[in-house]
């Protein structure tokens, strides 16, 4: 094993032994939660809002990561929905460390679950541990239907899809069809939902899910 190999090891244990912990935290206060991923502009904090609605605010805790600025946390603040911002400069995913120093800075009681939504990037937070029950792929009909052929590792890693601006799918030539065979090919265990920020009800079924999951939550 190379030396470089060795220390990329070490880094990649100690993300996950820390990521380990932030689960066992969260467990004790039975707080389910998920990662949100997706590329800029997909609609990950477009989803909190609308999840909020059906959730209630009250039971969210949001970790909001992003390269610079405070625009999303102040977003959700303004509905009410506890908000941490996570300024990671020029790093392009969260990492177990971020998140872990992030649970001390959050009220937790009364919360149901923390959302952690991701820097906005469809390579990198793949497949990483943060301490997350779920992970939940944010992929909009604007970026085309060819996402999962591009981009199969995060498709991979998700458990959850939710295809957003599903009311501009037939203006941006999204091929539906095309998309949803692409996805089962990738991982036919795929749970996928389809969103629209224009109706409100359409986050319904996304949040009914995630009450069946903690709901159905072994916490350890
Ligand atoms: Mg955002
Ligand atoms: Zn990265």
């Amino acid at each position: 094993m190379t030396s470089e190999l060795k220390v990329e090891k070490k880094v990649s244990a100690l993300n996950d032994e820390l990521a380990a912990k932030t689960s066992e935290l969260l467990n004790k206060q039975q707080i389910y939660s998920i990662n949100i991923m997706g590329a800029p502009g997909s609609g990950k904090t477009t989803l909190i809002e609308g999840l909020a609605k059906h959730l209630g605010a009250e039971a969210l805790a949001v970790i909001q990561g992003d390269l610079e600025s405070d625009i999303d946390t102040r977003r959700l603040e303004a509905i009410g929905i506890h908000t941490y911002q996570i300024n990671t400069h020029s790093g392009c995913h969260l990492n177990a460390k971020l998140v872990h120093e992030a649970l001390t800075q959050l009220n937790f009681s009364r919360k149901k679950f923390l959302l952690i939504e991701n820097v906005g990037n469809l390579v990198c937070p793949a497949g990483k541990k943060i301490g997350q029950d779920l992970n939940m792929l944010v992929s909009s009909t604007t970026e085309g239907s060819d996402k999962p052929k591009k981009y199969p590792i995060i498709f991979h890693e998700s458990q959850v899809v939710v295809i957003s601006k599903s009311d501009l799918a037939e203006a941006v030539g999204f091929d539906r069809q095309a998309y949803l065979k692409d996805l089962k090919g990738i991982n036919n265990q795929l749970m996928i939902y389809e969103v629209s920020s224009k109706s409100p009800s359409s986050f319904a079924a996304v949040a009914e899910l995630m009450t069946k999951l903690r709901d159905g939550h072994h916490w350890s």
